[in-house]
């Protein structure tokens, strides 16, 4: 029985990709892939796999879109335009990207929307509650339902001081994870340590405005420390299970522990569909037919296995954010396939409440409990 269920997707680098490949989010994917045929961008990042009617066709509702900048020892690239060597340009980055996504919405009003407030939530939402199934939105529809975007900071170092941190939920940023690679704030992917002095300042100040507290990327140990300390909503926007990346030679991912502790925290956690972060070793060469979407469902049981339930687990795609569709399982050409989640939890057991919860309603519990 086909699945009938929104998506909420808590992962997405959409202005980092807007600004650093000018990609038009307003279009379908295949017209990106077209124009972008004879540009660098698909080398740098791969085929796209998202565009407004890819969301319409896929159901996602609403997207946690990030601001992303990565320092100058982690850039891939001279061809990248956000990079930065200290924290006056990171903060001058993050805030232009804050700004587009002001502008984007501004541009397209009836395709994309901002969900800073419960307001914003409940407008987007009610043009999602009775989906229609793909066929009813070809891709060439200008008009549908619109998608909300809640701003999601990846690596805080555009934070100068805490105090700042009014500014940028002034802003519509709701949600902040301290690290990509190691920060001042906390050991990270491949560069490990625990919380440091500036990081519990962070923390505080975040806990006293009420911000959701990312920990994707945040080194095991400030991770389990964060989970500890942080008194407010903490979630993993996109990571795997550490446990079935047996061999994995980085920290990206979460152990057991730090899974369950993030479910005690009633946390929430993004399963990412991205090749590598599936099959150990994984390569380009491979060939995206060497990885099934059964693999996102094997992550995604894991974690409702290690929960007890399904109201922990959700899709944090990171789609566009350094790896195109060919590095995607093979049943994978837009977002839209993310849908086909659907049949393969079925078959693992899954009512069709759980499934709810899984593409969305986990999700979207964390947004009712959390934006002002
Ligand atoms: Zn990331």
């Amino acid at each position: 029985m086909p699945s009938n269920n929104f998506i909420i997707d808590a992962h997405e680098d959409l202005a980092w990709n807007m600004l650093t490949f000018g990609r038009d989010y307003s279009r379908p994917a295949t017209e990106t892939r077209r124009l972008e045929q004879d540009s660098e961008a698909p080398a740098h990042n791969g085929d796209t796999l998202l565009g407004w009617a890819d969301y319409q066709a896929g159901q996602v509702a609403v997207v946690f879109s990030t601001l992303f900048a990565s320092p100058k020892r982690g850039s891939p690239g001279t061809w990248d335009s956000q990079v930065y060597i200290d924290f006056d340009q990171a903060h001058r980055l993050y805030w232009n990207q804050v700004e587009q996504y002001h502008r984007f919405v501004d541009q397209y009003p009836d395709q994309f929307c901002l969900v800073e407030r419960q307001a914003d939530l409940q407008a987007v939402l009610s043009h999602w509650q009775a989906p229609l199934p793909p066929e009813e939105y070809p891709v060439e529809k200008k008009t549908g339902r619109p998608v909300g975007l809640v701003i999601l900071m990846e690596g805080a170092e555009g934070v100068r001081t805490p105090s700042e941190l009014d500014e940028w939920w002034e802003a519509g940023v709701r949600i902040i994870g301290p690290a990509w690679l190691g920060t001042r704030f906390c050991g990270g992917t491949r560069e490990p340590g625990p919380m440091t002095g500036d990081g519990w300042a962070l923390l505080e100040a975040m806990q006293a405005i009420g911000f959701t507290l990312d920990i994707s990327h945040m080194d095991e140990k400030a991770a389990l420390q964060a989970l500890d300390g942080y008194a407010g909503r903490v979630i993993a926007s996109h990571a795997n299970a550490q446990a079935l990346l047996k061999g994995i030679d980085n920290n990206r991912h979460l152990s057991n522990q730090v899974i369950e502790k993030l479910v005690a925290r009633n946390g929430v956690m993004g399963i990412v569909p991205h090749n590598p972060f599936l099959q150990v070793g994984w390569k380009a060469s491979d060939g995206k037919k060497a990885v099934s979407l059964e693999s996102v469902a094997v992550h995604i049981d894991f974690v409702c296995q290690l929960a007890g339930d399904a109201r922990h687990v959700g899709l944090g795609s990171d789609f566009d954010g350094g790896f195109g569709y060919p590095a995607t399982p093979a049943e994978i050409n837009t977002i839209a396939d993310l849908q086909k989640l659907a049949p393969l939890l079925h078959h693992k057991g899954y009512t069709e409440a759980d499934i709810a919860a899984i593409f969305g309603q986990n999700w979207l519990a964390l947004l009712e409990q959390t934006l002002p």
